[in-house]
């Protein structure tokens, strides 16, 4: 019992008032020639004893960061390579001070941390040494945090799902800490109401586009961040390519179709993705990274799923209760439940621990948090990585017909393969009371429920739909875009034994840019991590998995009626 607890050692005070003052040297608020103040005054402002003050300034001294003057005073040096490598040296001990209790003098430091001291977590931080100017580096402080990597940062591809209360939150952190590259995505337009809790809004945006406001606000924050905002459903108009371009998803949805979707399209392409939910004083936080325990899926009670399956009889009921529950929420609980996410977001980047497959639960009531572990659900239908994805680099989705789609497909897979979409295509509707059938051929997101409805009777009509691509449709002249599959997209091909996966890059330079408000500060590489890919297992056409009618090799998102078990999958717990 106590004989675990040790005392704090005098020297961990004095270096950590030594790294204070090697910042003021540093940040130029103490210049080269200038006079320090005498050690009272310093003691007085730093509240610590004269004798700490006395051990900082000698060890300051030693590294000729200082020239003690007898009866003069103490002066600052001008700063040499070596010195600044000690200061460095200096500035991390100082941080690691709160864990470590080593003993270690504070004089005679080297280039290697005395035992007992902890490395820095991350092996890959440059040793180039860098000390930051304050005065003219807005992020300099950061790079005083042991281990903050200012290139990953500023490399960073971030999308942000939802400029909602917790989206401003989150975009606010990202662009304070210099996140480089921020893609904000919101269907939405400001209204008075979200104006007491979004720090990005103004009472003039309102009727405005979230997202394009949002993006906006966040460039004049930080000039240095490049920002693309996307006013669309994330569920539809967004390709996956976008997804597979990026490092990290934000989710700050407040809807349990939206989590769906984002949770299958980062699963698909091996993205990780901070989910953040908040509800008057109530919030929660959790990372979800594929194969590491439970995604949002798993999450998913029973009772949720009874609603997914009941609401894909009716499709277009389904999408209209998607806008239905709003939950009341305060800018507190987005400022907390937001700062988590952006923090795990920043872990990630880093590759620093996150709790994947657990949640932060927060009771604002009390103040109480608490870490709960999900069960992961070995049957759960969002568990399935993309294979190889071939890039189409003259193919865009508004000029390439499903039949050119197709025959890419068969060159590879064999005159039997079927192009599979993510969205289901309403071909027609049929009026059982008029026994009439009219034509649609519009993606299911594109047919209100209005449009439903029998012109005739006013009875709502059976839709007919279908999200297989066989090659016997009327209407292969079509191209990708018409009936539903956005720009930049990776479509599904498969047959008997296989799929393959092509993505329509032609797209990329219009739709993944980083570049509204302003010119990237530095061109954003929009390039491929390769991360180990699981190898997708493939069951025998006909296995009692509910997809074997139609010959299809086995696919856990088509299970369930593939996207419409995503468009069916409604009802908000909490408003981001
Ligand atoms: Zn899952
Ligand atoms: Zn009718």
């Amino acid at each position: 019992m106590a004989k675990d607890i040790k005392p704090v050692p005098r020297t961990t005070l004095a270096r950590t008032v030594a790294a204070r003052l090697v910042s003021l040297i540093a940040d130029g608020t103490f210049k080269p020639g200038d006079r320090l103040p005498p050690e009272r005054e310093l003691a007085n402002q730093l509240e610590v004893g004269r004798s700490t003050i006395r051990e900082a300034l000698q060890s300051l001294g030693l590294m000729n960061l200082i020239d003690v003057q007898p009866g003069r005073g103490t002066f600052v040096n001008e700063i040499d390579r070596e010195a600044a490598a000690q200061i460095e040296e200096m500035i991390k001990l100082a941080e690691q001070s709160s864990t470590a209790t080593s003993t270690q003098p504070l004089l005679g430091l080297t280039r290697t941390p005395p035992p007992g001291l902890t490395l820095p977590p991350s092996p890959e931080k440059p040793t180039a040494l860098h000390v930051p100017n304050l005065r003219r580096d807005r992020l300099g402080t950061f790079d005083f945090i042991s281990w903050w990597e200012h290139d990953k940062v500023q490399a960073a591809k971030i999308m942000i799902v939802g400029a909602g209360a917790l989206g401003n939150e989150v975009l606010k952190n990202l662009a304070l800490m210099g996140a480089g590259n921020l893609f904000v995505v919101d269907f939405d337009t400001i209204e008075a109401a979200n104006l007491s809790r979004s720090v990005l809004f103004r009472a003039q945006d309102t009727g405005q586009k979230k997202a394009e406001v949002a993006a906006r606000r966040v460039k004049q924050l930080n000039p240095d961040v490049n920002v693309q905002f996307f006013h669309g459903d994330v569920n539809t108009d967004l390709g996956l390519g976008v997804f597979r371009r990026m490092d990290v998803v934000v989710g700050c949805l407040d809807n349990r179709e939206a989590r769906l979707s984002v949770n299958r399209f980062c699963y698909w392409l091996n993205k990780p993705w901070v989910d953040g939910a908040i509800q008057e004083l109530f919030g929660l936080a959790r990372v979800f990274v594929p194969g590491e325990g439970a995604c949002f899926e798993c999450t998913l009670t029973e009772q949720a799923r009874r609603d997914m399956s009941l609401r894909y009889s009716c499709p277009l009921l389904a999408r209209q209760n998607i806008l239905l529950g709003k939950v009341p929420t305060t800018p507190t609980i987005s400022s907390i439940i937001g700062g988590i996410q952006s923090q795990d977001a920043l872990k990630l980047l880093h590759n620093l621990p996150v709790a994947a497959g657990k949640v932060f639960h927060f009771n604002g009531l009390t103040n109480e948090s608490r870490i709960t572990a999900y069960v992961e659900r070995e049957d759960c239908e969002s568990h399935w990585v993309y294979g190889e994805i071939t890039e189409l680099a003259e193919r865009r989705a508004a000029d390439t017909t499903l039949a050119q789609m197709l025959d890419i497909a068969r060159a590879e897979l064999g005159k039997g393969a079927v192009l599979e979409l993510d969205q289901e295509l309403v071909l027609s509707l049929q009026c059982h009371v008029c026994q009439t059938e009219s034509e649609v051929l519009k993606p299911v997101s594109r047919v209100s429920l209005e449009e439903g409805r029998c012109p005739a009777c006013g009875e709502l009509r059976e839709v007919q739909m279908t999200h297989v691509i066989t090659g016997e449709e009327p209407f292969l002249d079509r191209t990708l875009l018409a009936i539903g599959v956005p720009a930049l997209h990776i479509l599904r091909a498969r047959n008997n034994e296989e799929y393959r996966f092509y993505e329509l890059t032609g797209d990329l330079e219009e739709t993944l840019h980083f570049s509204h408000f302003g010119k990237p500060a530095a061109s954003p590489r929009i390039r491929i991590k390769s991360a180990p890919r699981p190898q997708i297992t493939m069951s025998p056409a006909g296995t009692a998995d509910g997809v074997g009618g139609d010959g299809a090799p086995a696919h856990p998102a088509e299970a369930a009626g593939g996207a419409e078990a995503r468009a069916a999958a409604s009802g908000g717990s909490s408003e981001g």
